[in-house]
């Protein structure tokens, strides 16, 4: 999921406290790159998920796929080319399997905050504000595997 983060803000309770409307539009937006920041970070877990729906290792899929950064595996992107490589028409390619990054999108605790939202996410993401209204329980939920699975980076 490519998106630029100030990481010293975190998730403000009273922020989410009232819910918060999103459903994705298919616009693809997210699944390109907006920068350095632009990474799609994989864990080991989901290396072996994304390797087993492509039916091949996790060795061969960290090596075809897959680039360090810090010492943190992602999906290997092109400066040339921001769109992540399996974005199809808009579509991701591998949704099933898709990183857990994507698939907490826009729950990520540091952006769940009046000013994150607000800089990164509403003038960016056209799902915001549609469709279903997620409680602050179901938003805390996400957004707490999106801070586990944060923790198995570089692994
Ligand atoms: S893996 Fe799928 S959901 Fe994630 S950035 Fe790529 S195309 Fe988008």
């Amino acid at each position: 999921m490519a998106m630029s983060v100030n990481e010293n803000l975190s998730l403000d309770p009273s922020f989410i406290a009232n819910g918060l409307r999103f459903e994705c539009q298919g616009s693809g937006k997210c699944c390109s790159s907006r920068g350095e920041y632009g990474f799609v970070y994989l864990t080991r877990f989901d290396r072996q998920r994304l390797a087993k729906h492509l039916n091949i290792s996790t060795a061969s899929f960290t090596k075809k796929y897959c680039a360090k950064h810090n010492g943190i595996w992602h999906l290997r992107s092109d400066v040339e080319k921001p769109d992540c490589q399996f974005l199809q028409k808009k579509q991701c390619g591998i949704y099933e399997a898709r990183p857990t990054q994507c698939r907490t999108w826009p729950f990520w605790p540091e952006i769940l905050n009046a000013k994150s939202w607000s800089k990164e996410v509403t003038g960016f993401c056209p799902g915001v504000g549609k469709g279903k209204k997620w409680t602050a329980e179901e938003i805390q939920k996400i957004a707490d595997e999106d801070q586990q699975n944060t923790r198995q980076f570089g692994t």
